[in-house]
């Protein structure tokens, strides 16, 4: 069963702040937990979602951007700096 997430478990309040993504890493642990956290605008009562594989998928999709973008463009930068100190 999914969990409630329209209703503060603290206060009942249902003014609750939209989720937002958050990246966790142990201290020991070599895994990371992707979470999803859930403030109540009320009391300030946070609250830590697990998220689904299914969920994961879009934030997956942009590490993947990040990290080719983070890859490709130093080697361009790399390769484009000396052509035109050459040819400029
Ligand atoms: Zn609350």
């Amino acid at each position: 069963m999914a969990p409630n997430t329209d209703i503060c478990s603290k206060c009942g309040s249902s003014d609750l702040k939209p989720p937002r993504h958050v990246r966790t890493r142990g201290v020991t642990a070599s895994v990371n937990a992707e979470l999803n956290v859930i403030t109540c605008n009320k009391c300030r009562f946070a609250e830590f979602y697990e998220l689904t594989e299914e969920e994961l998928v879009p934030y997956k999709k942009q590490v993947t951007k990040i990290f080719i973008f983070a890859m490709v463009l130093p080697i361009v930068i790399g390769i484009a700096v000396p052509i035109w100190l050459i040819w400029g």
